[in-house]
């Protein structure tokens, strides 16, 4: 992909990790934070604990969403972004647009589903308490 589009998605992902964060300190600050896109500076030990208080006050889905955003923010160091997680192939940009935190391509993605809404249907009655 070129530097150009993914630098695009780099800043796509940012605003979206942002938006995460940014609502559970806005929730935190009781609406005085104005400033939204104030990201803290964190060493890794403060990261670990941040995790964690983030993990407390987020919806299950906003962190899912997170660790996502995470993933594919490191692609982009890594100059993996846009490759499909499950059979290494190019990610459409046009689905990347949409979703720039995808993980897998529409192919994938169609056949994860298919199979953990099967898996959904068998674990049904057997959750763990
Ligand atoms: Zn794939």
């Amino acid at each position: 992909m070129e530097k150009k589009k993914v630098k695009y998605f780099q800043s796509a992902l940012q605003e979206i990790r942002i938006e995460i964060v940014g609502g559970v300190e806005k929730l935190q600050n009781n609406g005085k934070n104005d400033e939204v896109e104030h990201m803290p500076d964190i060493s890794d030990d403060a990261a670990r604990a941040y995790d964690r208080k983030l993990q407390g006050d987020l919806e299950e889905q906003e962190w899912n969403k997170l660790k996502q955003v995470e993933a594919a923010l490191e692609k982009v160091e890594n100059g993996e972004y846009g490759i499909c997680d499950q059979c290494e192939k190019k990610i459409p940009e046009a689905r990347l647009k949409i979703i720039p935190y995808t993980e897998f391509c529409t192919h994938c993605l169609s056949e994860i589903e298919k199979k953990s809404s099967l898996d959904d249907q068998e674990t049904e009655n057997t959750k763990e308490p």
